[in-house]
């Protein structure tokens, strides 16, 4: 089964450009150097089609859709890794008109900022049939029910709340047909999670990754590392380190996110090694969602 990989965001925590900041990169004029926080969304359709027998996007507003219409038009299934703070934007840039499920890596601001945005699509999803899964490791569903405590709390009575069940993160998660593995990496001194699915991989907030997580990567067609910047920092890779885990890696293609604002679209990519290129908001990627594990 196809589906499709979209870069909803490519920039580090603040995004780029940077507030206050008038370096070459913040001033450019190509699109791919406006980075909104990092995020990616995997599509497919449950029923087996084709990913090219969805209708093209912008696709007829789910809200007023019927129910009987969705299902004529295949069960188009969308899930969201991350929520952060230009969730929105993101999902309007895109046209998201549904959300089946959301997975975490972890609960920095950059990641989880807009999961209030999930409301509207809430309510589509919740008409269906339930509310929209957040599969989240303990630490970061702490995180979210004390932020949105409106939201969790069983007391909460705000009656239009997002319809969302913050659910455990298992080692392997199925969405409608299409299997999410949870993949270890380091993040400074936490422990987060990156995801596999089928044969791709996104990781990102990543300054480590333990041996045992290389062994559930192996035979990738689209590898998504984190890097920063050139410049060492605590708890993110540099390009320099990113490039070597996608060398020993040895996915068909690696993509670089999470980019700060010391690297240029252009001029980093002509840099940088066969196989390994920058990614940008709006990149959008086929990707073979069979497990393969
Ligand atoms: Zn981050
Ligand atoms: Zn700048």
């Amino acid at each position: 089964m196809d589906g499709l990989l979209t870069f909803l965001g490519t920039g580090t925590s603040m995004g780029v450009p940077t507030l206050g900041c008038d370096c070459a990169v913040c001033a450019s004029e190509d699109p791919r150097d406006r980075r909104l926080r990092p995020s990616v969304l995997v599509r497919w359709r449950e029923t087996g089609g084709e990913i090219s027998d969805l209708p093209p996007f912008p696709q007829k507003n789910a809200e007023r859709m019927g129910h009987g219409e969705f299902a004529r038009s295949g069960h188009e299934r969308v899930v969201v890794i991350d929520t952060g703070p230009d969730f929105r934007e993101q999902a309007l840039r895109n046209s998201l008109t549904r959300v089946d499920a959301v997975f975490y890596t972890h609960s920095h601001a950059d990641h989880i900022l807009g999961m209030d945005d999930l409301r509207p699509l809430s309510f589509v999803v919740y008409r269906e049939g339930g509310p929209i899964p957040l599969y989240a490791a303990p630490e970061t569903a702490k995180a979210l029910e004390r932020i949105y405590e409106y939201t969790f709390s069983p007391q909460s009575t705000y009656p239009t709340r997002a319809r969302v069940q913050l659910q455990p993160l298992a080692e392997r998660t199925l969405v409608h047909g299409v299997e999410f593995l949870r993949v270890p990496v380091q993040h400074g001194e936490l422990e987060i999670a990156g995801f596999r699915f089928g044969r791709a991989a996104y990781l990102t907030d990543v300054s480590g990754i333990p041996e045992s997580s290389f062994a559930l990567l192996t035979g990738l067609d689209h590898l998504v590392l984190s890097a920063l910047r050139h410049k060492p920092h605590p708890s993110h890779a540099t390009v320099e380190q990113a490039a070597g885990w996608a060398r020993r890696i040895g996915a068909r293609q690696t993509w670089l996110t999470h980019i700060a604002h010391d690297l240029g679209h252009e001029a980093t990519n002509r840099a940088l090694p066969d196989g390994i290129r920058l990614a940008y908001d709006g990149l959008s990627l086929f990707v073979n969602l069979e497990t393969a594990h």
